[in-house]
């Protein structure tokens, strides 16, 4: 059992700080924000995340897990002190190190004992000796500190599982008797491979990971275009990839891109520590590149059936950056919205988790209570997050909902041939099939009222 603090209760760190208490460590969690706090010390979550709430009542019932505001309270006896605040973008792509500097002048300032440092948040290349150069300058006199990295790979959506059972746990220090450790906070209990490496290597693997999977999104969605235009499914291109284990099918789904709190940032916080330090980092502007036109792309499909966008009234399913989370930030669907006003039209929207935060942040948007009611009367129906509900729909019903039946599918869950069938003008992305023109729609729906496929 050993005494684990950690600092910022968010996604990261509100998991890390459960999981380690449910594998029998004495945890403290402290973040700043007191109502987040409050509701936690309750048992309530401030996030939508599966399996998430039943960890986090079970570890604090068993007296394992608290949470408070008060750092003094927080790092009492603190054997390991795991940094998760955030770094979001800065104005020029740089990581904000903003909260981890907060984070790390709190920690110095009430450490009263030996600890290890965790910089579990991911933080750009030579944070490692920036946070240990704060710590240096502040603790009392006689408490000796070392840092170690231990960047976070979890995936929203499936992050207590992810934590449980990681595909690996990387950890870099220049003190290799504190990384071992942090190894043996892991290795013991989850029996997951450990690698070990200096600390700068360290944090350049998470970097290198999330730019790399954000490669792979974009590169599919450049092969998109191109199936698009000379009549290839992506789809099966992708699945006939995937079988090659060199390539692996994982993050080759063709669709609006990805968003969420971590590619976005982490793919600019590269470019900018690269361009910064003379190095010319074309395929990470490329990846950027392709991500943001692919939300254009969208609105290029909704064009071309429906001529002008003003006026015009578009459902949306989806706006969490995935499944499974109700986190928007970076969510391709916020951008499409944008857009989609910008050009006069309204917009009416549902997701199965996001609602709550998604009627703070958009105001300019009515909400469905489910798919149905969100479709009725719409010229067009745009599908930006693959929820499993979504997957299921009674789609005669929804067909019956729209005044225009038109679908676009940003995530490709549905087969076109099945769709049109259904009497939508459904338009994947990269499907290879034709987009109608409203003449050419009209003329199908006569031909398909004389010979009904059931
Ligand atoms: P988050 O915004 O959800 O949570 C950050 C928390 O830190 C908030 O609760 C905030 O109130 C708290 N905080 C801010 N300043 C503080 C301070 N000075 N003292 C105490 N608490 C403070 O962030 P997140 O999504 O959990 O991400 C945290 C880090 O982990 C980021 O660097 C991110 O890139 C990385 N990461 C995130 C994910 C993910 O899926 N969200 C996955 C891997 C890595």
């Amino acid at each position: 059992m050993a005494r684990i603090s950690v600092v910022g209760t968010g996604y990261v760190g509100l998991v890390t700080g459960a999981c380690f208490a449910d594998l029998g460590n004495q945890v403290a969690c402290i973040d700043i924000d007191a109502a987040k706090v409050a509701l936690l010390q309750q048992g309530g979550l401030p996030i939508y995340e599966p399996q998430l709430e039943e960890v986090v009542r079970r570890n604090l019932d068993a007296g394992r897990l608290s949470f408070t505001t008060d750092y003094a309270v927080g790092l009492e006896g603190a054997e390991f002190v795991f940094i998760a605040v955030n770094t979001p973008s800065g104005p020029e792509g740089e990581a904000d190190m903003g909260q981890a500097q907060a984070a790390a002048t709190a920690i110095a300032d009430h450490l009263t004992g030996p600890a290890i440092i965790v910089n579990k948040s991911t933080m750009p290349i030579g944070a490692g000796d920036w946070v240990a150069n704060i710590l240096d300058k502040r603790v009392r006199p006689g408490v000796t500190f070392a840092v170690v990295s231990n960047p976070e790979f979890l995936r929203e959506g499936s992050a207590v599982a992810d934590f449980m059972q990681p595909d690996r746990v990387v950890l870099g220090s220049n003190d290799r008797a504190a990384a071992e450790r942090v190894a043996a906070l892991y290795r013991a209990p989850l029996k997951c491979a450990v690698m070990v490496t200096d600390i700068r290597t360290a944090e350049m693997i998470k970097y290198a990971s999330n730019a790399f999977l954000a490669a792979k999104i974009s590169f599919i969605n450049e092969i998109a275009a191109i199936c698009e235009r000379l009549g290839a499914d992506v789809r099966q291109v992708a699945q006939g990839m995937g079988y090659d284990r060199r390539i692996g099918a994982a993050f080759l789904d063709a669709g609006v891109g990805y968003g969420g709190s971590c590619f976005p940032k982490d793919v600019r916080a590269l470019e900018h520590m690269a361009s910064v330090h003379g190095s010319h980092p074309q395929l990470l502007r490329t990846v950027m590149d392709i991500n943001r036109d692919q939300k254009r792309v969208v609105l290029q499909k909704l064009r071309q059936v429906l001529g002008t966008l003003q006026d015009r009234t578009i459902g949306l399913l989806g706006l969490a950056f995935k499944p499974n989370t109700d986190d928007l930030r970076d969510a391709p669907a916020l951008e499409i919205i944008h857009l989609l006003c910008h050009e006069g039209a309204s917009v009416r929207a549902y997701d199965p988790a996001a609602m709550d935060k998604a009627r703070a942040l958009l105001p300019e948007v009515t909400f469905g209570r489910d798919a149905y009611e969100t479709a009725q009367g719409c010229d067009a129906l745009l599908v930006i997050t693959e929820w499993n509900e979504f997957k299921q729909l009674d789609l005669r019903r929804l067909r019956r909902a729209l005044a225009f039946p038109l679908l676009v599918d940003g995530r490709n869950i549905y087969e076109p041939d099945a769709m049109t069938r259904l009497g939508f003008i459904y338009c994947g992305i990269g499907r290879g099939q034709p987009v109608w023109s409203p003449v050419e729609y009209l003329a199908h729906e006569t031909a398909r009222t004389l010979a009904p496929i059931s």
